[in-house]
């Protein structure tokens, strides 16, 4: 089956189009996805027949560094006997089996659990989105600009509007890693903050707005229509919630 990463965040990373942090968790995730890694390797190799023609420019550094780790991972330091890892793997199944029951017999501590390390993942990449250079891969306040640069690079329609007139104006888009999800983020400008407005599809049925804060930022998150939004600032949370309404009207 085809990974969700190799259809949004593999070529962006190929061409050099992804921070630092989203190309990170990229590189992450090559670790364990074989679809992504094969790609790559298949890109660096159309690259480098490329090499013969007018048309080559070099490959990043990291990408070689991320393949080569794949191709060549670390060996373990000492084999596993049989019985011991027999053993093991009976014990891990049990585990996983009392998780599972407790998981389903606690679906309001589940919904916490996702909230806390939702709010966690979303407030270190809006936090990292603010250093130099790492806002935006496409700085344009025109819908249409930041739509062309979208374009074929999500699996889903990303609402992409200017709020400019309501306050809150489009700065741009970029494509960002969330726990092991490539999300879609917005960016709003207030004139004393910035909005970063996560945006990624999801298979759960619609909720209402929750708000939230960690470490003085605030964040709202909601699902409509199988798309999950999360907006995140450190401005006012009558700021955030007056552009949730925008994004539902
Ligand atoms: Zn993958």
């Amino acid at each position: 089956m085809k990974c969700n990463f190799a259809d949004t965040l593999l070529q962006c990373y190929f061409d050099g189009e992804l921070s630092g942090r989203a190309a990170a968790g990229f590189e992450r995730h090559v670790q364990h996805c074989a679809h992504c890694a094969t790609e790559l390797v298949d890109l660096d190799l159309l690259r480098g027949s490329l090499q013969l023609t007018q048309l080559y420019k070099p490959a990043p550094a990291s990408l070689r560094r991320t393949i080569n780790a794949y191709i060549h991972p670390v060996a373990p330091s000492k084999a596993v006997s049989q019985p011991l890892l027999w053993h093991w793997l009976a014990a891990a199944a049990a585990m996983l089996l009392i998780g599972i029951v407790l998981w389903k017999a606690s679906p309001g501590l589940r919904s916490d659990d996702y909230q806390a390390e939702l709010a966690g993942e979303i407030v270190d990449a809006h936090v990292y989105s603010l250093l130099p250079g790492h806002l935006t891969s496409t700085s344009s306040n025109d819908e249409q600009d930041v739509k062309g640069w979208f374009k074929g690079k999500l699996t889903f329609a990303l609402p992409i509007r200017d709020f400019a007139n309501d306050g809150f104006a489009l700065q741009g888009g970029r494509l960002d890693v969330v726990g092991e999800r490539s999300v879609a983020v917005l960016v709003y400008a207030r004139p004393e903050h910035l909005i970063n407005v996560f945006i990624w599809p999801t298979r759960e049925r619609d909720t209402s707005p929750r708000v939230g804060s960690r470490q003085d930022y605030q964040w709202i998150d909601w699902r409509k229509g199988k798309i999950e939004f999360c907006i995140v600032s450190d401005g006012p949370t009558a700021d955030l919630q007056q552009l949730q309404r925008l994004f539902t009207k």
